[in-house]
Order: structure tokens, then sequence, then C-alpha cells
């Protein structure tokens, strides 16, 4: 099978040196193996995505060097197959609609932390057919009943990680996950694990902050019979403290550094990649 890695950014704003890291990640691993690496915009919140980020994603990416294979994968063009994700899985009794909201949530009390905040406690688990009906007439969420979505999937759930081996899932800590929003009608991990899938994509590279997400992702893997995709978590770029590079602490964008003269060489080496050609021969 042609290993197939991908860069999946989401269009909230310019890419910077993080991001470049891990576009870079991806890239030489498919080109190392003579595989291929897909490009997905990742844009189903569009609250926050923007097309011109779009657009200067794929600047930014052609500046330094980075050539994807095939058609760029826009989620908002593909609702429709996520729409069919949660109908199915609706049909199989493990979603439910909640109209819960954070402050009700937070007003539930005690709930324990999970890896994504506060767990659900659960209160709109198990409608009554009336219960259900009425939520769905309102501004609703899509939950993933996590413990029956637990009793479908036979035994434990592990995941290929890089130099680390087989590590065992925990999707539980998670709890009844939201996989459509009120303002979203299909959740990151929905989306990402689907497109994964349709993809082709043999090995997921991306940032260490998001080795917990596995979990849910390979219980959604499981439950829709996708394959499974090996996995590269890879370290975060930090700044001079130590502190992990973020759009909102104004980490330097690839378009800056452009600005400022540096060459996509000079910028590829500040992102972790120091002397890789970033076009394989093959593709030259
Ligand atoms: N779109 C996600 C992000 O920009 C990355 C998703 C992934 O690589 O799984 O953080």
């Amino acid at each position: 099978m042609t290993l197939t890695t991908r860069f999946a950014p989401s269009p909230t704003g310019l890419l910077h040196l993080g991001h470049a890291h891990s576009a870079l990640a991806g890239f030489s691993a498919a080109r190392a193996a003579g595989g291929r690496f897909l490009l997905r915009i990742e844009d189903i919140d569009s609250q926050r995505c923007r097309p011109e980020f779009t657009e200067a994603i794929l600047r930014d990416l052609d500046w330094l060097g980075l050539e994807w294979d095939g058609a760029v994968r826009v989620q908002s063009r593909h609702m429709a197959e996520y729409r069919a994700v949660l109908e199915a899985l609706d049909a199989r009794g493990l979603l439910y609609p909640c109209v819960c909201t954070r402050a009700d949530i937070a007003a539930a009390g005690a709930a324990p932390h999970g890896p994504e905040g506060a767990v659900y406690p659960g209160t709109c688990r198990d409608p009554t057919r009336a219960q259900r009906a009425a939520r769905l007439a309102q501004p609703h969420a899509l939950r993933l009943d996590m413990g029956r979505a637990l009793a479908v999937v036979p035994g434990d759930l592990w995941f290929c990680e890089a130099g680390r081996g087989r590590l065992r899932c925990d999707p539980a800590r998670f709890g009844d996950v939201v996989l459509a929003r009120k303002d979203t009608p299909a959740s990151y991990h929905l989306c990402v694990t689907h497109d994964d899938a349709v993809q082709g994509v043999t090995l997921v590279t991306r940032g260490e902050d998001l080795l917990a997400a596995t979990d849910v992702q390979r219980l959604l893997q499981a439950l829709c019979g996708w394959p499974e995709p090996h996995y590269a978590h890879h370290r975060l770029l930090t700044d001079g403290t130590g502190r992990r590079l973020a759009k909102r602490d104004g980490a330097a964008t690839l378009a800056s550094l452009r600005e400022a003269g540096r060459s996509p060489a000079e910028v590829r080496a500040m992102a972790g990649w120091p002397g890789q050609p970033a076009r394989s021969p093959s593709i030259a």
C-alpha cells in the first residue's frame, strides 16, 4: 500500500513556523517512502475560517517548496458526506440530540475534566421519544453515547505510534463527545476521521497536542468500519521561552518571514527541517 500522509490545517489564520514543521513532517515522510502527500483544508467552522486564509495557506506551502498530490480537499464542500455518517450512527442508536449550553453543563457541577474540558454529565442522554423530537426541533448538538459506542466495539482499541509502539486508547475519558455542533453540522473528530479514511491516509502526521484525540478517532474508525492508519505525532515548536507557537500569540507567520527576506530554505531550517530537500528528485 502506498504510504499516504496529509497536512490538514484549519484556515483560521496565517501559517506560522509550527505549521511549517507539521507540513514538512508529513511531506518528508511521504517523499522518503515514495508515497503521497495530501493537503486538506479543515474549514467546517464557518465562524472562524476564512477563504483568504485558505488562499494564504496554498501560497505559503507553494513558496516553501511543498508540493501536494492530487486535488486539495476542502471539507466545507463535503457536508453531505458527514451528514450521511451522522445519520448512519444515529440509525444505530449511537447519537442523541443535546440542547445543553456551556452554562448548563457547568451548572450540572462536579464534572470531571477530560482531555477536551468538562466531561458532559449526560443530562440529555437516553431521551424519551417526545424529548428527542422536542430537542431535534430546537438548535441542538449531536453527541455520541460513549457507553453504547464502547459496547458495540469489541475489545480494546489501540493505535500504532511511531517510535512508541502500540498505545491503548481510552475514549471513555472524553465522555459523550459532540459529533455535530449547534452552529457547525459536523465536528472535527468526525470530519478528520472520515476524510482520512476516504482519502486513503495511511500515516497521520500531526502535532502531539492531538495525541489524546486519537482515542476518540480510533473509536469512530472502529464504529464506521474505516481502516486504521498509523500515527506519528511530532513535537510542537516553542518560542525562546519554551511556550508553544500559536496564532493567538502572534507567532512569526511564514508570510512575515517571506516579506522580511528569508528564503524558503532558511524558513524550512527554522521550522526544524534543515538541509531537507523540499522536492524529492522524482518530482523536482
Ligand atoms: N485541522 C486540525 C488543526 O489545524 C488538524 C487536524 C489533524 O491533523 O488531525 O489543528
